[in-house]
C-alpha cells in the first residue's frame, strides 16, 4: 500500500517559548486526513545526493472549520545547525510542503487500565495535546500527565493540560528540573512517576520525547515488570540524513 502523501501550505508560525514554534498547516491536496490522536507525520524537505531529507513531526492538533479547510498544527523545538530547524524557525506563512503519514501506534487503546501516565518531555507532550478530547471522554481511567522541562519557560500548552486536569479523573504534573516554581514538581518526570507508584497490574505507560528519558523511564518500569505492550514509545530520535 503506498503511504499518503499531503501538499500542505503554512497558515501561522509563533514562537510559544524560546525555543519552540508553533506552526499551523493548512490542508491542500487532499483536503482531509483520517488520523487518531497520537500519531506523527514525516515532512519532505527536499533532496541532498539523491538522498530524500525527511524529518518527522507529532500532531499536536487537527481542525477542521466550518468551509471544511483542515488545519493541522505543531510544535517544534530549534536544534542548532539543523536542517528542519532552520527551515520552519524561518518560514513565512504560504509556504508551500509535502507531507506524509499519518503514521505511529502511540494510540489510546480501545481497553485502557485504572491508570495511565502520559510521560513527554519538550516537544514530546504534543501527541498527547491531540489527545485532549479523548481524554476528557474516557472517565473509566484515571490519567496522569506528566511533563517535563527544565525551566517554566520552556512549557506551552499549560493551559489546555491545565483546563483538563480540572476533571476528576486527570491530573497534571508539570516537572521542572532546573528550578522551583509554584504548582510544579521540583525535578524529572521519572522522579514523579516514581512517586506515583506504577503498577503493572493496574497501570499502562506512554513515552515521547527525549530518547534518554524514554529508555530510563522503560528501564524503570520493566523492572517493575510492566510488559512490552503496557509501555507505548516514540522517541524522537535525529534523522541519519
Ligand atoms: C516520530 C518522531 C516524531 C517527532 N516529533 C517531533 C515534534 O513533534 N517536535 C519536534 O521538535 N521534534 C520532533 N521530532 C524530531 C524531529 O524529527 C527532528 O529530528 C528535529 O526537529 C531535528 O531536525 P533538524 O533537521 O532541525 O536537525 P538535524 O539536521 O537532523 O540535526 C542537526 C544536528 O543536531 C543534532 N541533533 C538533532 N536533533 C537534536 C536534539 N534534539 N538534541 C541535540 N542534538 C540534536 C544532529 O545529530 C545533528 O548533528 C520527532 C522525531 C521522530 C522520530
Amino acid at each position: 500500500m503506498s503511504i499518503p502523501s499531503f501538499q500542505v501550505h503554512l497558515e501561522s508560525n509563533e514562537e510559544i517559548t524560546p525555543n519552540v514554534r508553533k506552526l499551523v498547516f493548512r490542508l491542500d491536496d487532499p483536503k482531509t486526513i483520517t488520523y487518531k490522536p497520537g500519531q506523527f507525520v514525516s515532512f519532505m524537505l527536499g533532496t541532498e545526493d539523491d538522498r530524500p531529507i525527511k524529518r518527522s513531526y507529532s500532531i499536536a492538533n487537527m481542525e477542521t472549520n466550518s468551509d471544511n479547510s483542515t488545519y493541522i498544527e505543531f510544535v517544534i523545538s530549534y536544534v542548532d545547525g539543523g536542517k528542519a530547524s532552520n527551515l520552519f524557525f524561518n518560514a513565512e506563512p504560504g509556504m508551500e510542503m509535502e507531507m506524509t503519514g499519518p503514521f505511529g501506534l502511540l494510540c489510546l487503546t480501545e481497553e485502557l487500565p485504572k491508570r495511565v501516565f502520559l510521560v513527554g518531555t519538550g516537544t514530546g507532550v504534543a501527541p498527547y495535546r491531540s489527545m485532549i478530547e479523548q481524554i476528557k471522554s474516557r472517565t473509566d481511567t484515571e490519567f496522569h500527565i506528566l511533563f517535563g522541562a527544565q525551566y517554566l519557560q520552556d512549557m506551552f500548552y499549560l493551559d489546555d493540560f491545565k483546563a483538563v486536569a480540572l476533571l476528576d479523573h486527570v491530573h497534571f504534573h508539570p516537572c521542572l528540573s532546573r528550578e522551583e516554581k509554584p504548582g510544579c514538581v521540583a525535578g524529572y518526570v521519572q522522579n514523579k512517576l516514581k512517586e506515583l507508584e506504577p503498577n503493572p497490574e493496574t497501570d499502562m505507560a506512554y513515552l515521547c520525547g527525549n530518547p534518554n528519558m524514554v529508555d530510563e523511564v522503560f528501564e524503570m518500569l520493566k523492572e517493575k515488570e510492566f510488559g512490552v505492550k503496557q509501555v507505548k514509545r516514540e522517541k524522537y530520535v535525529f534523522s541519519r540524513f
